[in-house]
């Protein structure tokens, strides 16, 4: 299918000649055209599917195609709530690229900035609102936002505003929205809470599932190093040496991990900053900045905060640590391979993550493959499953981190895992 069949209208067309798009992605093409008939629609969709788009070419072609100020004043007629800064952020950078050719306004409202600005955005008027639900209630209840003229709601990346626990603040919103609009709703998972707000919220939806986890997973090539602890990371800084990997986002367990690795890499002159929820938010934003811009080569981020990060042909992914929730890894390694680019995704796997690796291969029915020859293998036989709590602990206290120790190549250090 082209765009054309998707019926958009030039200044749209231009935009997207502009950005490069040749082909809608499979949900583009799904949603577009009844988003653009004003139906309701439930997306469940994550990241790396183009769903941004899927949602903003609609909404921009209806829009535009109105009078813009009904009554001589620039109104809200558009609200996207999503749960980060980042991806408050590059949705509207989205919404300005695919709509430079139109007269569309569009604003954001996010915390972590002060709200000066915002008031003044706000005062002035705008078509569509990106919003973070906490901050844009700070200024509902201070009176600065009027929603009565609302006519698409959408609601992105719906889970991650549950998880986040926004529920009671996106309801708040919701209730001062007119009752009749057009809602454009999307999840990456379908719990039973998101199931009962689909229902609640959507009249008559139509429903596009796109599953990208398995498509990501068989383009991008996965690759798997059993490594202790303590030899992350000099195996990383090794890694390194290989030029190839020109722009990697690396991801930590926790905030304090982020910004370990950084020191440890900095020391060694491997340019990497960290971004995660305790750095302001223009540390966050200079922090992609650079890395977009090649001033870093390396990102490292927690999950919470990479979620929605976009960043166009990034090489590499590499989990410094396994995420014990299995889908995290399929969201994490579709951050490279976009739009049809391939990728790598590097895994580092301790003992201790043994276990969340298994999940993660139950999940993509595939074994990663794993580089047994590196200079840090890991140095110690996994306990026997069934073993006794007591042998337990004597494996682990002979576990002894080893530095030089482990640079056994070819030894049997690495054990079971190394020869699977
Ligand atoms: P999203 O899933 O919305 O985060 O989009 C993922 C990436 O795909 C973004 O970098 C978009 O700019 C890009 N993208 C979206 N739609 C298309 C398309 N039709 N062709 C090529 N790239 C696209």
């Amino acid at each position: 299918m082209t765009f054309e069949q998707l019926q958009l209208i030039p200044p749209i067309m231009k935009a997207l000649t502009k950005q490069q798009y040749t082909q809608p992605t499979p949900i583009q093409e799904q949603a577009i055209p009844p988003a653009l008939e004003g139906r309701d629609l439930f997306g469940c969709a994550q990241t790396g599917t183009g769903k941004t788009a899927a949602f903003l070419l609609p909404i921009i072609q209806q829009l535009s195609t109105q009078q813009a100020r009904p009554n001589g004043k620039r109104v809200i007629r558009s609200l996207i709530l999503t749960p980060t800064r980042e991806l408050a952020i590059q949705i509207a950078d989205n919404a300005k690229a695919y709509g430079s050719f139109t007269s569309l306004r569009c604003g954001v409202i996010v915390g972590g900035v002060s709200q000066r600005a915002q008031e003044q955005l706000l005062a002035q008027g705008t078509d569509i609102l990106i919003a973070t639900p906490g901050r844009l209630i700070d200024l509902m209840n201070q009176g600065f936002v009027d929603l009565r003229h609302v006519q698409i709601l959408v609601l992105d990346e719906a889970d991650r505003m549950l998880d986040m626990g926004f529920i009671h603040d996106m309801k708040r919103i919701i209730a001062k929205l007119p009752a009749k609009r057009q809602t454009l709703f999307f999840s990456a998972t379908m719990p039973p809470e998101i199931m009962s707000l689909v229902n609640s919220l959507l009249k008559n939806p139509i429903k596009i599932e796109v599953t990208p986890a398995s498509t990501t997973v068989e383009r991008i090539k996965q690759i798997l190093y059993y490594v202790d602890k303590p030899n992350k990371l000099p195996l990383l800084i090794d890694l390194l040496q290989d030029k190839s990997i020109t722009s990697a986002l690396v991801f930590t367990r926790t905030k304090h991990g982020a910004d370990r690795l950084v020191r440890g890499l900095t020391k060694v002159k491997i340019s990497a900053q960290a971004i995660h929820g305790d750095k302001s938010q223009n540390a966050r934003q200079a922090a992609l900045n650079n890395f977009k811009n090649g001033v870093t080569r390396l990102l490292v981020a927690t999950d919470i905060a990479a979620r929605g990060i976009d960043i166009d042909e990034l090489s590499h992914v590499i989990n410094y640590n396994l995420p014990n929730i299995p889908e995290t890894y399929v969201h994490r390694i579709g951050r490279t391979g976009r739009a049809g680019l391939s990728g790598v995704a590097i895994s580092f796997c301790e003992d201790e993550e043994i276990p969340y690796l298994k999940d993660i291969e139950k999940l993509t029915k595939q074994k990663i493959p794993v580089i047994a020859d590196h200079p840090y293998p890991m140095t110690m036989e996994k306990p026997a499953p069934a073993a006794p709590a007591a042998t337990q602990k004597a494996n682990k206290a002979s576990r002894a981190p080893s530095r030089e120790g482990s640079r056994k190549p070819g030894s049997e250090a690495g054990g079971r895992y190394r020869r699977r």
